[in-house]
């Protein structure tokens, strides 16, 4: 089963991608294939940003700027990951290309031969005559019919090729986002995010609130019960998080023991509501491990910095205000909530 608005994006995109390269003079490397691709497939904000900017400012792309294109937004994403799924659009790319001018072969002979027969009409045949010619153009047109039922039977395998080549590129892109260790979006996926609601905000003012939210004496815990058993209680933060939050908001996991929450049209005191809630439902939770001999693993606490987006904020910054009040809620005493 495949899934027609993903498939007709992804031929749409096709679609788009070589006209505007060959407009612009670009060479169809898989690099430049793989910026374009992204460009028009709107994944990437920042690159399709940066390429709107260099075209409005009549910008050529030469080679230095296709390769810092390609080295600022593409080459960091899992680069045998992107390699390999951009050579396979090459080629299906190519083979599409090549039966599309099948095609027009096909079709311009069709019309050579009607018009032969045309000419000979025109010369009275006589009846022996006629009668070969209309054979001839039966054949013909059934030889016809023949190659564009063959035609549109490979179009048909060619758009199950890329209706693959579609959920591949979600599967490889969702494992590019994902955090092995607690299935939680990882910092690159919320970057992502955290640019759209940057936008967001600039575009139509719609505000949200970034949660950063860091577990207390961590260090102390793994001495204690040992990495694995920390490992264990990561995930199980993330879950706790997880459950706190509503279904657009989202939850990452930032690094090591430190995780975000950004939570899209949220004011402060939601997002300090919503912090308050992931604070306490973590502290008054008893932790064990093992079924019969459980071992008791006491309580953790996290303590959470709030901020709220203001006019003038970047992501950096509104994260830097977020951190600001976490190093206030640790030098408070730890298991709170703190808010700028
Ligand atoms: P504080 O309350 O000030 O945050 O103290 P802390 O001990 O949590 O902070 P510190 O930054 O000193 O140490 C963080 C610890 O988190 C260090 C490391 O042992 C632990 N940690 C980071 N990443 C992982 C991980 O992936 N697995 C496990 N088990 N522990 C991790
Ligand atoms: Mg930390
Ligand atoms: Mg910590």
């Amino acid at each position: 089963m495949h899934n027609n608005q993903n498939l007709e994006q992804t031929s749409h995109i096709l679609h788009l991608v070589l006209p505007k390269m060959s407009e612009l003079a670009i060479p169809v490397t898989p690099e430049n294939y793989a910026i374009w691709f992204d460009y028009f497939a709107e994944t990437n904000l920042n690159l399709k940003r940066a390429i709107d900017g260099l075209i409005a400012n009549d910008v050529k792309f030469t080679p230095e700027v296709n390769l810092g294109l390609y080295n600022r937004f593409i080459e960091e994403r899992s680069p045998e990951i992107i390699e390999n799924v951009q050579i396979e659009t090459q080629i299906l790319i190519n083979s599409l290309v090549h039966k599309i001018e099948q095609l027009g072969e096909g079709t311009a002979n069709f019309s050579g031969n009607l018009s032969e027969f045309n000419q000979k009409l025109q010369s009275n045949p006589n009846s022996d005559e006629l009668t070969l010619l209309v054979m001839s153009i039966a054949a013909e047109v059934e030889q016809v019919i023949a190659s564009n039922r063959h035609m549109s039977e490979s179009l048909v395998s060619l758009s199950d090729e890329i209706a693959n080549l579609k959920s591949e590129m979600d599967n490889l892109s969702k494992v590019a986002m994902t955090d092995e260790l607690t299935s939680l979006n990882n910092r690159r996926a919320y970057e992502l995010f955290a640019a759209e609601q940057m936008t967001k905000f600039t575009d139509t003012q719609t505000v949200c609130s970034l949660l950063m939210i860091d577990i207390d004496n961590f260090k102390q815990f793994n001495e204690t019960f040992g990495h694995l058993i920390g490992d264990k209680v990561l995930a199980y933060v993330a879950l706790a998080m997880k459950h706190t939050v509503k279904g657009d908001d989202l939850v990452a996991r930032y690094g090591g023991e430190e995780f975000v929450v950004m939570l899209p049209n949220a004011k402060l005191t939601d997002a300090v509501n919503v912090a308050e809630k992931i604070r306490e439902r973590i502290s008054l939770k008893q932790l064990s491990i093992g079924k019969e001999k459980k071992q008791n693993l006491g309580h953790i606490t996290v303590s959470i910095g709030v901020a709220s987006i203001q006019t003038g904020d970047d992501a950096d910054t509104l994260l830097a205000r977020a951190d600001e009040q976490l190093y206030v809620a640790k030098r408070a005493g730890k298991n709170c909530v703190k808010y700028a």
